[in-house]
């Protein structure tokens, strides 16, 4: 036999996203789906690489996105998992 106790828990939720680039914030709703605008890069630079074993994170708009994957000589590979 089990016996449980009600506990309360307090968990931090997503309420907006402001995008590193162009700065613009979007509130996001209880159904989240502003969340499928925004892209979240983390990047890790290799050891004895220009900025060595930084880290770093950002968000990034899909408009932001295409803009700067515009700038690639070459476009990215579009795959399916
Ligand atoms: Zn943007």
């Amino acid at each position: 036999m089990k016996e449980f106790e009600e506990i309360q828990v307090t968990k931090k939720i997503l309420k907006s996203i402001t995008w590193n680039k162009c700065g613009k914030s979007k509130e996001i709703t209880d159904f989240g789906f502003e969340q499928d605008e925004f892209h979240s890069v983390n990047l890790t630079f290799g050891y004895g690489s220009m900025y060595d074993e930084e880290r770093w994170k950002f968000d990034i708009c899909e408009r932001c996105l295409v803009d700067f994957v515009k700038t690639f000589k070459h476009a990215p590979d579009i795959y399916e998992d």
